[in-house]
């Protein structure tokens, strides 16, 4: 990957004609080691959010040794980019081919399940393997969150005890369960409610879970959506712990996608045609930005005027609206983004905060698509861990964006040294 130290050192030697991302490794090496320092468990990668093999490698050089993944391509692509590392087959779906050729080729022996016929299914395709890890997904509220993942999958509570004892009847190793409060989960204590409504389905069953799995959810940091510091949610999770019914060698584990990888990248994208407010871009819904789309999310921006003159645009911001390339009407981010006034066709918007559900979301739709990796030396636009302003500096006039905005619990930081 070739490397540039800012962003405006790209522009200025290439104007690049295509979209590219730039990768910051500084950023998934620092959110890495912080939840190996703070959680006190197992985290795994959940590796949906972003895929990009050199985030792989970097998280296994920063400790991370466990992976979700979800099909067999993400098996396969941990197993080449962190071989050795522990993989959770944490999809509630699977084929029989899939989950065949991830344990008997990939060594995989850790399964999530919703059913009991999921569960029956990989007790058929392992042959009837006596040493997995069986981790019942459960259905929780997904209060707080800014997308549900509970729609889809999790048993619901008057049928979880069922599968949990079926779970721990059928294995000689580890029994769990697991659960996803929602992406971008800005309420600390959706955790503990989640916990405490997983333990008291397992009171139910009568049985102690091996493994207390609090998935992903943990936010990241976007104009309009700050959430309340990490260590909260660190510290939620340790009383929802508390309070649960478990022994001394219950193992408690992770899944963050989100937060470990969105501060990492942002995006080059170069205007093609501005029409009023209207800047058409050479990235769009089909490219790296689908939550600037479907969820309307305001991300941070900055600008370059590109060429030999190039340099950073600053002067008095106006909102605009972005349009991608393809000839699709979906093809559109009403943000507001807020840029300066004289931005023109062939400047250069950089777009903040994409490395979780971004770069991971590009179809080739319309021959457009393709991005090229470059490294930057540069801190994110904004950060969970300190690499940068926890806050982004959005205009007054910005407030009126319709994304999930919650208030911060006040005096939490005094709590917080009393309880440790
Ligand atoms: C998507 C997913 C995650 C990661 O969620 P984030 O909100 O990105 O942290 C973790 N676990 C499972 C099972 C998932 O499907």
């Amino acid at each position: 990957m070739r490397t540039y130290q800012t962003p405006l050192d790209l522009v200025r030697e290439r104007s690049p004609e295509r979209p590219v991302a730039l990768v910051r490794r500084d950023a998934v090496a620092v959110s890495a080691r912080w939840f190996q320092t703070n959680f006190k468990g197992d985290v795994l990668y959940a590796v949906k959010a972003n895929p990009s093999p050199w985030v792989i490698e970097t998280l296994a050089q920063n400790g991370v040794s466990g992976f979700d993944v979800a099909s067999l391509n993400e098996v396969e692509l941990v197993a080449k980019h962190a071989p050795g590392s522990r993989m959770a087959f944490m999809h509630p779906v699977k084929s029989r081919a899939a989950i065949s050729a991830a344990y008997f080729d990939h060594g995989v022996k850790t399964f999530s399940f919703d059913t009991h016929e999921e569960l029956e299914k990989i007790l058929d395709a392992t042959g009837q393997a006596k040493d997995l890890n069986l981790i019942v997904r459960m259905g929780v509220s997904a209060e707080g969150a800014a997308y549900s993942l509970s729609g889809k999958f999790g048993v619901e509570s008057h049928q979880a005890p069922d599968l949990m004892l079926a779970a721990r009847r059928s294995t000689q190793e580890l029994m769990g369960v697991s659960f996803h409060v929602g992406s971008q989960c800005m309420r600390p204590t959706a955790f503990q409610a989640a916990m405490a409504q997983t333990g008291r389905a397992l009171v139910r069953a009568g049985v102690f879970a091996d493994v207390i799995d609090v998935g992903g959810g943990f936010p990241s940091i976007y104009p309009g959506m700050i959430p309340p510091d990490m260590a909260d949610y660190i510290a939620a999770i340790d009383r929802g712990f508390n309070e649960m019914p478990v022994s001394e060698t219950t193992e408690l584990w992770c899944e963050p996608g989100r937060a470990l990888v969105a501060e990492s990248t942002s995006l080059m994208t170069r205007v093609e045609l501005r029409k009023g407010n209207a800047l058409y871009l050479n990235d769009g819904a089909y490219g790296s930005l689908f939550d600037a789309a479907h969820a309307k999310w305001p991300f941070p921006v900055k600008s370059y005027r590109g060429g030999g003159e190039a340099r950073e645009l600053d002067g008095a911001l106006r909102p605009f609206e972005f349009y991608g390339p393809t000839c699709d009407s979906i093809d559109h981010m009403p943000g507001p983004f807020w840029l300066p006034e004289d931005i023109r066709e062939g400047d250069f918007v950089e777009i903040g905060m994409l490395g979780a559900y971004g770069v991971a979301m590009q179809t080739r739709f319309n021959g457009f698509g393709a991005v090229e990796e470059v490294e930057v030396g540069d801190a994110p636009m904004a950060s969970m861990f300190g690499l940068a302003r926890r806050s982004i500096p959005m205009p007054r006039t910005a407030e009126a964006t319709n994304v999930v905005r919650l208030s911060r619990p006040k005096g939490k930081a005094g709590q917080r040294k009393r309880r440790r």
